[in-house]
């Protein structure tokens, strides 16, 4: 048996101003051969568990290509196509396929990604068998559920099970090579973009879906996975959907699915947060309870501009309100701002500066532009920053931060970097000898994936919102291409 396992991931962030180059599929471009195999065999990715079970297996593997980039905007084409050729190629010499995708990518001039490249591993290898680990953010078309074999995705957000999803899907193929399973996926499609914080999957309303899927998995349904969407790429087939794969039995996937999207819809107005709380208040709330007692410090979460969902991280919107709040001892970054580093780069450890931090990147989805932040202080420390990350979301990642500086202006310690980096992992702080717990707030740009971490050190955790095309508001952003009405853009026919 041989089997090719690969990996191309992308969540395009539609609104997003940050390219998406071949090269950012990395760090240092995608990983071929036994370089992806030896690197991602035992890491945090979904990949590592499809190997784990080709492995188990004894089949002879083969890995292209293993491509990830951060979120950002559609791919660039020519990476689409050389990326895409590659998976072809190697689809000619095996007997089935595992790919690690993301299931949200967009390409310049291809609106479904993952879709169109899935159909063309089937235009060239009719009917070869496919089995795919997903994303739970997926946008996925028919065009997708009909050119693979099997598919799910993780059942954990924040993402703490991608190998696990990827043993799941894994098995499944297995099963289906080995006569067990005869897959039959149906689709129900509900006509919602939940609040991606609302999809935390330990919490009510996730997890009740969650639940639901995993009791028809338990009464025997092979696979039954809860897709919540990504709300940020604007395509056709954005949306929550959820996915039923049976032994054969169309009707039992069909209203097995119905009754997961159904909950899913009466569920709605929970999925959803009615007004998004003004940036002053949030400022307000977090000075309460860090004047309070307590242990650890507050940490302000900027949801509208983290790296993961395509922020461009160059916001300063969080920061200049703690500032103008009079907050102090706050630590807060990394701000990508290449410039600002080089400035004080020039400038030299201990160095006095005045320099504008942040919002230099024009952003055309915003209606108004970010702005930047004037800061005077003393340029601590500057460094290249490499690290592996030890928490429990993308763990054995490496993460290339480019050059760093560090400005202290007092009330702020202010980490600005070449690259943009989601805070997963405290020691985004503690490789530069900042210790987060002896700061009485935190300002850091993260949805949920600073939560593992984080939190054990905090007191409390403050989600703010400023401007961002990461944003949960997402009447803030125009929307072009998602099937209407939708709920909450259409809030009263949806
Ligand atoms: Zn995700």
């Amino acid at each position: 048996m041989k089997l090719t396992v690969g990996m191309f991931k992308h969540e395009t962030n539609t609104f997003s101003p940050v390219p998406t180059r071949w090269e950012d599929f990395g760090p240092g471009g995608p990983l071929f051969g036994d370089a992806a195999y030896k690197a991602l065999r035992h890491s945090g990715y979904g990949l590592s568990g499809l190997l784990e079970v080709a492995e188990e297996m004894g089949a002879e593997i083969a890995v292209p290509i293993a491509a990830r980039a951060l979120p950002s905007a559609p791919v660039e084409r020519e990476a689409f196509e050389r990326l895409s050729d590659i998976l072809c190629h190697a689809a000619l010499s095996c007997d089935a396929m595992l790919l690690d995708l993301h299931g949200a990518m967009v390409a310049e001039g291809v609106e479904d990604g993952e879709g169109e490249l899935l159909a063309r591993i089937r235009r060239v290898r009719p009917g070869l068998p496919i089995g795919v680990s997903l994303d739970s953010h997926a946008n996925l078309s028919d065009l997708f559920i009909a050119n693979c074999t099997v598919m799910t995705s993780y059942r954990t957000y924040p993402h703490t099970d991608m190998p696990a999803t990827g043993r799941m899907a894994a098995r499944l193929l297995r099963d289906v090579l080995e006569g067990r399973l005869d897959p039959i996926t149906v689709v129900r499609r509900c006509p919602m973009l939940p609040d991606m914080v609302k999809c935390i999957t330990d919490s009510e309303p996730m997890s009740l879906l969650i639940e639901a899927a995993a009791k028809a998995e338990r009464d025997g349904m092979p696979c039954v996975t809860v897709f919540t969407g990504f709300p940020l790429a604007d395509t056709a087939d954005t949306g929550l959907c959820v996915l039923a794969t049976s032994n054969g039995d169309p009707a039992g996937a069909a209203a097995v699915a119905q009754e997961i999207v159904d909950l899913a819809w009466s569920l709605r107005d929970r999925f959803t947060t009615p007004t998004i709380e003004p940036l002053a208040d949030s400022i307000e709330r977090a000075a309460a309870i860090g004047a309070g007692d307590g242990e650890g410090p507050v940490i302000l979460a900027d949801m509208s501009d983290n790296c993961h969902s395509g922020g461009t991280m160059d916001s300063m919107a969080v920061v200049a309100a703690a500032l103008d709040r009079g907050l102090d001892g706050i630590l807060a970054g990394p701000i990508c701002d290449p410039e600002a580093v080089a400035r004080m780069i020039e400038a030299g450890v201990g160095a006095s500066i005045t320099i504008d931090v942040g919002g230099k990147r024009p952003i055309p989805a915003l209606r108004e532009p970010l702005q930047p932040v004037q800061l005077t202080g003393t340029v601590r420390s500057i460094a290249l920053g490499r690290f592996t990350v030890e928490g429990p979301i993308f763990t054995g990642m490496p993460v290339d931060l480019g050059r760093w500086a560090v400005l202290e202006t007092g009330r702020l310690t202010l980490l600005v970097s070449e690259a943009r980096v989601e805070a997963l992992d405290p020691l985004q702080y503690r490789m530069f000898g900042l210790e987060p717990t002896r700061f009485r707030y935190v300002v850091l740009k993260s949805k949920t994936n600073h939560r593992p971490t984080f939190l054990p050190l905090a007191r409390a955790n403050v989600e703010c919102q400023g401007p961002g095309v990461a944003t949960l508001d997402l009447h803030a952003l125009d929307f072009r291409h998602v099937r209407r009405p939708i709920f909450p853009l259409d809030r009263s026919n949806a």
